[in-house]
C-alpha cells in the first residue's frame, strides 16, 4: 500500500546562493561548511565573506559530519504546526570537529540520553527540495 507523502510543515529557509548548499549537500550525503583559505578557518553561518579577514574568495567544503553537543534543551510544548506533532524534541548547539558551532536538532534517540559532549553525526530530514542537517549519536 502506497503512503501519501505529507506536505513539509514547519518554515523553511529562503534557498539563496550565499546558503543553499548548506541545505542542498545532504541530497548528496554531503555537510557543506564555508572556509576561508586565507585565514584556513571553517565559519558558520554560512556568507560570502569571511568573518576574520573579510576577504569573499570563501569556499564550500565538504564537513566530515561528526561533532559533539555543546548544549541543548529539550521542547516538551510547541503548539506550532509541524512542531507539535515532534515534542518533545531536542534543540542543540553542536561543535563540528572542523571547528565551527552550528544550531540543529537532535534525532534519532530519547531526548533524555542526550548530554553535553555526546559525540553525534550528521544525517538529514527531507524537506522538499531541501535536505536539513540534523544529528544523531554517533554510531560506533
Ligand atoms: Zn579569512
Amino acid at each position: 500500500m502506497a503512503t501519501e507523502q505529507q506536505p513539509y510543515r514547519k518554515p523553511l529557509p529562503e534557498l539563496h546562493p550565499e546558503i543553499a548548499p548548506y541545505y542542498t549537500g545532504g541530497l548528496r550525503a554531503e555537510l557543506m561548511i564555508k572556509f576561508c583559505p586565507n585565514c584556513n578557518i571553517s565559519f558558520h553561518y554560512p556568507r560570502t565573506v569571511c568573518p576574520e579577514c573579510l576577504k569573499s574568495d570563501t569556499v564550500w567544503r565538504r564537513a566530515s559530519g561528526k561533532g559533539t553537543v555543546y548544549s541543548y534543551t529539550i521542547t516538551y510544548q510547541n503548539l506550532s504546526p509541524g512542531f507539535r506533532e515532534e515534542v518533545p524534541y531536542v534543540l542543540a548547539l553542536v561543535d563540528l570537529a572542523e571547528g565551527v558551532r552550528v544550531m540543529t536538532n537532535i534525532i534519532d534517540c530519547d531526548p533524555k540520553d542526550v548530554s553535553v559532549g555526546m559525540p553525534v553525526e550528521v544525517t538529514w530530514e527531507r524537506a522538499e527540495e531541501l535536505a536539513i542537517p540534523k544529528f544523531r549519536p554517533q554510531k560506533s
